[in-house]
């Protein structure tokens, strides 16, 4: 198959030129301008004024499965995923049971491999059951196909347990990731602790319960030499910490979602108290905003992850304070993303850098690139397409979306993986749709 005539945008290789790029297997065998001609035989798609992109990589998905297969499952979280662009996504462990051992790797793997239509990379918990007491088994775990460790849901609560555990993983070249969120300080918490929120009644979730948790990593990081990543930034005091930290050298990453790129406390104000904005860490404020706005453009913030996390409506249709966190982001992550950076001035390319190559890089994944002999996972993205998002209409059973009714341009058309289509828009005239036949749930 040739996709021809799109401009191909790849930062990991800094190509950015309108070409032909010829697929053959499970491989991309060639990119340049007028292949087709060299092989009129190949079946040709026309992507004249589409973007051809790297397949993207999200190192922080919630795929729910095992145990909470009403709220998500491996299948529609990975469509979800390939509506988005999205050819490879690690998945948090606090599922149930847990992935806190080989068994729950390897169920995850298998199930992934029958019916997801993307790559899906397990991640597995650091501790036990997730609750920051004794390590869980991480060399069989590795053995059984996880690239990195978090107790996501939960900070590691001890510095020794995170000792422990940037130890153990660093003999099995594991990256270890932490939820940043002090809960004596947050507990009970709703939203971000501002005046607005406490005048709600509500109680608040103050920047330092993330901070201070930011620092400790970055203190035992330095200690041991060995690397850390922060799962979803939300707060300029965050910034501050990592920004000095990478400066003295001391090995620690940093992931933002795209919610916390777009939204603030005060977009939650003004839906008044909608529970779909409600998502841990909570939205901050105006500050925070630019702070990672700034920090994604200078590089101090490594990565976009969506941190996609679907509920059932039960879950989200209660009392602001009793509503479950979380925001289904797979489908919409890459087009809020690029308008972020288009209001910033930040490149395309510097954006699909943080949402294709960089996250790979932290997993330690040979993904999020697009050059002869990698494999074919591609996403074919129309710029200036504009649609309205529609949960209904998402795969992802999460309906969960602050942007419902938002207008976005920019929209994924086609998802290749590994050399097969997965996805196609169902709006496009072309017809091998591969679960088109399905109506999105
Ligand atoms: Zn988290």
């Amino acid at each position: 198959m040739i996709l021809k005539g799109g401009r191909v945008l790849d930062p990991a290789t800094k190509t950015d030129g309108v070409m032909d790029v010829l697929i053959s297997g499970d491989k991309i065998k060639e990119t340049a301008p007028e292949l087709c001609n060299r092989f009129p035989d190949e079946e040709l798609i026309d992507c004249t004024g589409l973007w051809i992109l790297p397949g993207l990589v999200d190192m922080h998905t919630h795929l729910r499965e095992p145990g909470y297969e009403y709220k998500e499952t491996i299948k529609t979280g990975t469509q979800a995923a390939a509506a988005g662009g999205f050819t490879t996504i690690a998945c948090m462990a606090n599922t149930l049971p847990v992935n806190d051992t080989a068994a729950v790797t390897r169920y995850i793997r298998e199930k992934a491999e029958r019916e997801g239509v993307v790559e899906v990379l397990p991640i597995g918990a650091a501790t036990r059951g997730l609750k920051g007491e004794q390590l869980a088994e991480i060399g069989f775990m590795k053995e059984a196909g996880i690239v990195a460790l978090s107790d996501d849901g939960f900070p590691i609560r001890d510095a020794e347990i995170l000792r422990l555990t940037l130890e153990y993983a660093s003999c099995f070249h594991l990256p270890v990731i932490d939820h940043c969120e002090d809960l004596t300080v947050s507990k009970g918490g709703a939203v971000h602790e501002c005046a607005m929120g406490t005048r709600m009644g509500l109680r608040g979730i103050p920047c330092i319960s993330e901070s201070v948790v930011v620092a400790r990593d970055i203190q035992v990081a330095q200690w041991l030499q060995t690397p850390i990543h922060i799962a979803h930034v939300s707060c300029r005091s965050s910034i501050e910490l990592i920004r000095w930290a990478k400066g003295q050298g001391i090995p620690v990453t940093c992931e933002v979602t795209p919610h916390h790129l777009a939204l603030t406390v005060d977009d939650l104000y003004q839906s008044a108290y909608d529970t779909r904005f409600k998502v841990n860490p909570p939205l901050r404020e105006a500050q925070d905003l630019k702070a990672l706005i700034l920090a994604l453009r200078e590089g101090i913030i490594d990565c976009i992850a969506t941190d996609h996390a679907p509920h059932d409506t039960q879950s989200k249709m209660v009392e602001f304070e009793y509503a479950a966190n979380g925001i289904s982001g797979l489908e919409t992550a890459l087009p809020i993303a690029l308008e972020v950076g288009r209001e910033a001035g930040i490149s395309p390319s510097t954006i699909l850098s943080r949402m294709t190559v960089e996250p790979a890089r932290i997993l330690g994944v040979e993904r999020g690139r697009l050059a002869p002999g990698m494999v074919a996972n591609l996403a074919v993205f129309d710029p200036l397409e504009s649609w309205t998002v529609d949960p209904q209409r998402l795969f992802s059973k999460g309906k969960n979306t602050p942007f419902a009714g938002k207008s976005l341009i920019g929209r994924v058309k086609m998802t290749v993986f590994q050399g097969e289509t997965v996805f196609i828009d169902r709006n496009n005239p072309w017809e091998k749709m591969p679960f088109c036949g399905e109506e999105p749930f």
